[in-house]
């Protein structure tokens, strides 16, 4: 399941994070996840839980952070927000396909002590 692999793999980062600063636990860990990836939001929260027991992460919240989408148009060099229903860019009305952003999954930040 594509959940459970991103889970294991902000769990790992935030470990290695709470290594680094010296965090024994974890409050809140907030992610910013692009709008375009599939992500279902409540089997992330319990899988974020149930995977976290025994790491630094056991009890800590997780934010989720949606990102919007954005393309860039190659006709102005701008980057233009981006709705799935249309790709257009609002100045000229060239078609772009090139999505800059939407399909990230990032950590963004993780609070503790
Ligand atoms: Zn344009």
């Amino acid at each position: 399941m594509h959940e459970i692999s991103i889970i294991s793999y902000v769990i790992d980062m935030v470990e290695e994070q709470c290594i680094k600063n010296n965090i024994t636990k974890v409050a809140k860990v907030i992610l910013q996840i692009g709008e375009f990836s599939c992500i279902d939001n409540s089997s992330i929260d319990f899988i974020f839980k149930e995977m976290s027991s025994g790491s630094c992460c056991e009890g800590a919240k997780l934010i989720i952070e949606k990102l919007l989408s954005k393309a860039y148009c190659y006709n102005c060099h701008k980057e233009f927000p981006l709705k799935i229903t249309n790709k257009k860019c609002p100045i000229c009305n060239h078609v772009s396909s090139e999505i800059t952003s939407g399909y990230e999954i990032l950590l963004y930040r993780i609070e503790g002590e």
